[in-house]
């Protein structure tokens, strides 16, 4: 009987813990078939609280470094946390690389359009202009991890980053507890490493028009992130017309030119970042930026058209 208990664990079977977190279903998934199952859980759920702990330093429903930046008075340095600090380094590196269709200080713009449930509302059009012209006025400096905003029509907001960095620190704790094969899925953003035992993770991209049927899938292995952003995911409905809840400072209304797009790179926190880029700038943006090279697109426009590049059309298989 020991013995039976003592091999018990070794099998090429995956262990999956999940666990609601950043507003969304997150499934830590483990192929390890030399690691005991105790081991694969302590490490699974050091992700997950890692997890947690991102998501308590960005939000901005929390008390934390970010809620304070947004109470703060104007032209006065505020220190951010130092991980706060550093992923708004790479997030205003990211705005000025696509001519802020990235924008990580909408948060004013956020709350005008409110897409929380029976809150819906849009915004008057004078409002609208109103808030485009003091952002576009507006400075944020930087000393260190010191912050300054010259108007409090700054406001901080992570949202389209924050999830994507918790994924990397979330692989990143798997990798610490000596786990090599893992896929982190937080509400199909994704960042995989390793294989599922013998085979490649085939991973499905959502159909951004067909509920619970999906585009395409892959079948990837190594470390690589899948991030998509969709129309479909928070968005209300008024008179047949869509707004959802990726906006597009430079026109202060939901993006127009995309229902989703998905980013491969070998980060989340990039992947993130500019999957809500791109489906803001769109297909006819894409020619007005550099993007990096290791990143690679899918891109469905309104119409339902897609356009992928060199790479994702090398990995991409249609349903
Ligand atoms: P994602 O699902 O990653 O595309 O991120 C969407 C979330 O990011 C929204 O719920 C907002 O909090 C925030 N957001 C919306 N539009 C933008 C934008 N253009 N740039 C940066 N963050 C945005
Ligand atoms: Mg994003």
């Amino acid at each position: 009987m020991l013995m039976f208990f003592l091999s018990a664990c070794h099998s090429d079977e995956l262990i999956e813990e999940r666990s609601f977190l950043m507003g969304t279903m997150v499934s830590v998934s483990v192929a390890e078939s030399e690691k005991s199952s105790s081991d694969v859980h302590l490490a699974i759920k050091a992700s997950i609280q890692e997890m947690q702990r991102v998501e308590g330093v960005f939000s901005t429903q929390l008390e934390n470094s970010v809620q304070a930046f947004n109470q703060s008075d104007v032209n006065q340095w505020q220190t951010l946390d130092p991980e706060v600090s550093d992923l708004l380094v790479q997030a205003v590196r990211v705005m000025n690389q696509t001519h802020q269709a990235f924008h990580p200080m909408l948060g004013q713009l956020k709350e005008m359009w409110n897409f929380q449930p029976d809150a819906h509302k849009v915004p008057l059009d004078t409002d609208i202009l109103q808030y485009m012209q003091s952002l576009q006025d507006a400075h944020l400096e930087q000393k260190g991890t010191q912050w300054r905003r010259s108007d409090a029509v700054i406001q901080l907001d992570f949202g389209a980053i924050a999830k994507g960095y918790a994924i990397d620190r979330a692989i990143e704790t798997l990798q610490n507890h000596g786990i090599a094969n893992a896929v982190v899925n937080a509400g199909g953003d994704i960042r995989l490493i390793g294989q599922r035992f013998e085979r490649a993770w085939r991973i499905g991209i959502k159909h951004p028009r067909k509920a619970d049927q999906v585009l395409g899938w892959m079948a990837l292995k190594g470390d690589l992130s899948l991030v998509t952003s969709g129309d479909y995911e928070r968005f209300f409905l008024i008179a047949e017309k869509r707004y959802h809840h990726i906006l597009d400072v430079r026109t202060g209304y939901p993006a127009t030119q995309s229902q989703s797009v998905t980013v491969i790179a070998t980060n989340a926190t990039l992947a993130d970042a500019w999957s809500t880029a791109l489906f803001v700038l769109g297909f006819k943006g894409l020619k007005s930026v550099h993007i990096p090279a290791d990143l690679d697109y899918l891109i469905v426009d309104q119409q339902g058209k897609k356009t992928m590049s060199l790479g994702m059309q090398k990995l991409f298989h249609s349903q």
